[in-house]
């Protein structure tokens, strides 16, 4: 079908009007977008990631109560011309305005977000890091009343790495030693990444084992010789590092290393708006990227 309607832009803030999916070529309503922690690095990315997305529009944004941010226009965080969204401190203004809410946070404030949308139609992209198990627990719940799509990485290139890591453990077994290497920028306050810790989730359940039996985080002083049913996670904190991650598998005589590097953040945020575009039409459960990109 060829598309009979063009988009309807307004300062750039795309209306309701039916828009051209150039993937499809069929007419779709746009997404009505929001983001939480949009004064944040990886928030103003994603106001700039929105306004290049044919299909989904900005109709909200909010950081922490008491931040200069809070009152000015979208644009000077995002770039680009006014948008006429202005940063709130109030989550309700959110609520009322938008159909997913992208949140990049911190576990505790992401956690509030899914508890303020429960009893609505809004679904959550949660890109937040570092949730401990009971976090984990209640994030999970939340899912039965919310559509809620969580990755700990929403790049392309790393989702197409977890499933080459499945593919890898699967067929190299437990005669390979599991070592998971991880960088990031000196700002990063949870270790290992969230990355790092689903790829070797990732590798522990190809293996038949339970990463939270198996894990070993860092290693100092007399160690003894390695444990082949370990997995090892050795964390890097320097500089303006976006972040890399490789997954080392040593046998005797050989080593495979796969690795992801992320250059720009953008591939992030991208990806969370594409994922954003997708949740909008799905029932509660609780999703990641390999839903979006049909991985699954
Ligand atoms: P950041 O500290 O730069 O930004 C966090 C933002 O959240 C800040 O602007 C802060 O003011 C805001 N905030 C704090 N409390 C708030 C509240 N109560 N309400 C609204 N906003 C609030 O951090 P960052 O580098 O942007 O990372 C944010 C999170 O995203 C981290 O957990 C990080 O690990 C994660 N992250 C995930 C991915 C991914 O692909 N999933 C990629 C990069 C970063």
């Amino acid at each position: 079908m060829q598309c009979a309607f063009e988009a309807v832009i307004f300062s750039g803030v795309t209306s309701d009007s039916a828009i051209c999916n150039q993937e499809n070529n069929e007419l779709s309503t746009p997404v009505k977008l929001a983001v939480n922690g949009a004064a944040g690095r990886m928030g103003r990315q994603l106001l700039a990631a929105i306004a290049e997305h044919q299909d989904g529009y900005l109709t909200g944004a909010a950081d922490a109560p008491g931040q200069p941010t809070i009152g000015i226009d979208t644009s000077v965080l995002g770039g680009g011309e006014a948008t006429g969204v202005l940063v709130t401190d109030d989550l309700s203004v959110l609520l009322g305005s938008s159909q997913v809410i992208v949140d990049f946070t911190a576990p505790a404030v992401s956690l509030g977000v899914l508890e303020a949308v429960a009893d609505s139609e809004v679904a959550v992209v949660v890109g937040t890091t570092g949730f401990n198990p009971e976090q984990l627990k209640q994030l999970e719940a939340y899912a039965l009343k919310t559509p809620i799509m969580f990755a700990p990485n929403y790049s392309v290139g790393v989702t197409v790495a977890l499933d080459l890591l499945d593919k890898a453990a699967r067929a190299l077994g437990d005669d390979y030693d599991v070592e998971v290497i991880e960088a990031h920028h000196r700002h990063k306050v949870d270790a290992p990444s969230g990355t790092a810790l689903k790829m070797g989730d990732v590798v522990a359940k190809a293996l038949g084992r339970d990463l939270n039996e198996c894990a070993v985080y860092g290693r100092e002083g007399i160690t003894g010789s390695r444990d082949t049913q370990t997995i090892g996670f050795e964390t890097i904190r320097a500089g303006d590092i976006i972040g890399e991650h490789t997954v080392l598998f040593a046998g005797n005589g050989e080593r495979i290393e796969i690795t992801h590097r992320a250059t720009d953040r953008m591939t992030f945020a991208r990806g969370a708006i594409r994922a954003a575009v997708w949740l909008a039409s799905q029932p509660p459960g609780l999703y990641d990227m390999r839903d979006v990109l049909g991985l699954t």
